[in-house]
């Protein structure tokens, strides 16, 4: 099986979340399972900064309204058996992000990815290589299976090819106002309630949703929560058309990178057999946050890592932090992103010298230092897709708390008193929130209990492998 993929972001070479750690682990699992995988990337200045690639000495053509705007084709070098290509154009690419700075989103992202996914789908046929699937992911590439789908119409070249579509995140959907629409060049009639017109602007989301042959998402919580008012981001309606074809499909976990047994970026491995490595972590953690020894393990260490957005729940966490700390209990932070959450956590740590450390920025060895170090995790998300993070720390036997909300609710199950890997509440709101820190903390000071919670969670199975064959299911389907 052929199958291509057209994203926006690869780990470790281009990331701001989750999606990138998809790009980077799914396609080698499906290539291990047989499959030809293509993926074909933007060529961003932090991509040319990390990796060789051969220039093919190939131009495209892409027509965006009445100009035509050349592509180079590039060709990275990948280890894991799938193949990398890159899309060059500087004057979209070259920049020091992604999607923009602090001060927000780049202008034109409509423009620059309106031209890669219409550069993604010419480069099969420049090629002459026929995809049996094009799998896209999230708004930035969400055109990829209309254009597809339109292409269809006009020659067979893609006849036997299926398109995927998934969303790792229904909150960023590529909305831009309607002087936009000429830049694809569709027939009028997609501007239109029934085609991509939303609320007066054009929504790229709505491309996937409405015109894959498959849809996926990444956890079947979350496949569900789409598809209601409070969760679906005005898109609900549109995702329940698409019911039928929507699958929820958790993450796996990539064991070469988080596998305390093996990480090279701890000081210590261990596995469930054998924990007295997860001391030693511990004890470096501490040292490196600046909070005091704790020899007799008489304060749980609470970690938090990601981005310092809404979604990640800091408005019931913080408002709560005064009786966490109260316990007693200590909490690290790592994480960047918006500036108001920085600031509050820097006066919390102000606050609570000894008990409250925060790393403002991103750190992918403090992230790993947390994940082995910490007795606790905390994700009270408001809305979490999927979540990689409470994966890794079932991995590490760093106990989660979570919410219970999509992929978050699907992985953690709450621990009660016979079996369970971690903590669920479910409001959102922090006495809940408390309610569950209370419990994790008393089953921590229990050590029998605590025991069986950590080994259960590092027993489970997130290998990509497993995802991979779902993926290949859906496929197969179509
Ligand atoms: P999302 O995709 O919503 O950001 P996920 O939990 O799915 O959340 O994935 C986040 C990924 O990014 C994880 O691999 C996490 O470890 C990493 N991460 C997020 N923030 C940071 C940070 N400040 N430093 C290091 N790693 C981070």
């Amino acid at each position: 099986m052929q199958i291509w993929m057209a994203a926006s972001e690869m780990a470790p070479y281009a990331k701001t979340g989750g999606l990138a750690d998809v790009i980077a682990d799914l396609p080698a699992a499906l290539a291990g399972a047989g499959a030809e995988v293509t993926c074909v990337l933007p060529f961003y200045r932090a991509i040319w900064e990390k990796i060789e690639v051969e220039d093919l000495g190939m131009d495209l053509s892409i027509e965006l309204g009445d100009r035509q705007v050349r592509a180079r084709i590039l060709q990275g070098k990948a280890d894991d058996g799938v193949r990398l290509f890159f899309i060059r154009r500087d004057e979209y690419f070259d920049r020091s992000s992604l999607y923009g700075t602090t001060r927000g989103d780049y202008d034109d992202n409509s423009e620059r990815f309106i031209f890669f996914s219409k550069a993604a789908c010419q480069l099969p046929r420049l090629l002459n290589q026929r995809p049996d699937i094009f799998h896209a992911h999230d708004w930035q590439t969400a055109l990829v299976p209309l254009f597809i789908k339109l292409e269809k119409q006009v020659s067979g070249f893609f006849s036997g090819t299926g398109t995927v579509f998934t969303i790792h995140n229904l909150a960023y959907q590529g909305t831009f106002w309607g002087l936009d629409f000429p830049m694809m060049n569709l027939p009028d009639e997609f501007y239109s309630p029934a085609g991509l017109e939303f609320y007066g602007n054009i929504n790229l989301m709505k491309a996937g949703i409405l015109f894959a042959d498959r849809l996926t998402t990444v956890s079947p919580t979350y496949a569900q929560e789409i598809q209601t008012q409070e969760s679906g981001c005005g898109l609900h309606e549109v995702i329940r058309s698409r019911a039928r074809d929507l699958h929820g499909i958790l993450n796996g976990v990539n064991r070469q990178k988080w596998d305390p047994a093996v990480d090279p970026l701890i000081p210590a491995q261990y596995s469930v057999n054998d924990l007295s490595g997860k001391w030693t972590c511990r004890k470096a953690l501490l040292e490196e946050m600046g909070l005091g020894a704790d020899p007799k393990r008489k304060l749980p260490i609470l970690g938090w890592v990601g981005r310092l957005a809404e979604q990640k729940g800091l408005d019931i966490l913080l408002p709560a932090m005064d009786s966490i700390v109260d316990l007693p209990a200590r909490v690290v932070f790592l994480g960047s992103g918006d500036d108001r959450y920085e600031q509050e956590l820097r006066e919390l740590e102000k606050r609570y010298p000894g008990s409250v450390a925060v790393r403002i920025g991103y750190d992918n060895r403090l992230a790993h230092l947390i994940e082995a170090g910490a007795d606790l995790f905390l994700m009270p998300s408001r809305f979490e897709p999927c979540g990689l993070n409470q994966l890794y720390s079932l991995v590490y036997g760093t106990v989660p708390i979570v919410r219970s909300t999509g992929g978050l609710a699907d992985t953690v199950r709450d621990w009660d008193g016979r079996s369970g890997n971690g903590f669920q509440f479910r409001g959102y709101d922090s006495p809940e929130l408390l309610e569950a820190v209370g419990r994790a903390v008393a089953a921590f000071h229990a050590p029998g209990e605590w025991a069986r919670i950590q080994a259960e969670g590092m027993r489970e199975d997130h290998s990509w492998d497993r995802v991979a064959a779902r993926y290949m299911e859906v496929y197969g389907g179509i």
